[in-house]
């Protein structure tokens, strides 16, 4: 596990990074929002994170997260669900979480709508699109986007507030942009069609800065912050 040291210092270089890409590509200062993604670290990381003002947290897999907001309880954290979701699953989801990342369809989002909590706040839903159309990956293909947006937002105890993707690995920088503005043209369409969004969630911590740069309002950062994780393939 990382040390409370190396958390600090990680963080002040992550929100660095964005403030510097900010800055770069004519992004207003503060528009770019940090979730830490806490899969797999333990609660003492996100108790060195939270020291550090740090308040969103992001978890892929539900029961792992499920005990950590337990033990958790009583912080002020918002926490994000950003992994798969089995359609057996949704209720927790719907009663513990304050966002969901990755909505793939109207069935899962009908569920959330209906075991959210009436007396909780709206929940934050993402529509996750599969950008890069890959069939082993999750997200909602490009033609799907205007009718699952006009569903999704029609539906009581959630409220719509954007796109959500995880483009392919790319080479270079300029294919990353390419990947990202790709995103940022599906959310402008749902946008010029009357959907009220203020939500793109892009960038992860090896292309951050391509994200800020084609307009991501909320960037998705573990490694960066929490170092390497256990069960990381590469
Ligand atoms: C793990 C994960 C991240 C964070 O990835 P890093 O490369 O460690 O920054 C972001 N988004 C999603 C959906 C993830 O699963």
């Amino acid at each position: 596990m990382a040390t409370i040291t190396s958390i600090k210092h990680n963080l002040l270089h992550v929100r660095q990074r964005i403030a510097a890409a900010e800055t770069q590509y004519g992004r207003k200062s503060g528009s770019v929002g940090l979730l830490a993604v806490s899969k797999t670290q333990p609660v003492a990381s996100i108790l060195a994170a939270l020291g550090q003002q740090q308040y969103h947290f992001g978890e892929n897999y539900l029961q792992e997260a499920l005990d950590k907001i337990d033990a958790l309880q009583g912080h002020p954290i918002v926490w994000h669900y950003i992994g798969a979701i089995q359609s057996n699953k949704t209720r927790p989801i719907a009663q513990q979480f304050d966002w969901v990342h990755s909505v793939c369809s109207l069935k899962i989002a009908k569920r959330l709508s209906a075991q959210r909590p009436a007396s909780l706040p709206d929940l934050n839903i993402c529509i996750q699109f599969n950008v890069s159309a890959e069939e082993s990956k999750s997200g909602a293909p490009l033609e799907a986007l205007p009718a699952l947006a006009t569903e999704i937002a029609a539906l009581p105890h959630i409220r719509l507030r954007g796109l959500m993707a995880i483009p392919q690995k790319a080479e270079n920088f300029d294919q990353q942009r390419a990947i990202f503005h790709a995103v940022q043209q599906a959310q402008q369409r749902l946008i010029d069609a009357g959907h009220p969004l203020d939500t793109l969630s892009l960038g992860m911590s090896a292309d951050l800065e391509a994200a800020v740069a084609e307009g991501s309002t909320m960037v998705r950062i573990g490694t960066a912050i929490f170092g390497l994780r256990k069960a990381t393939p590469d």
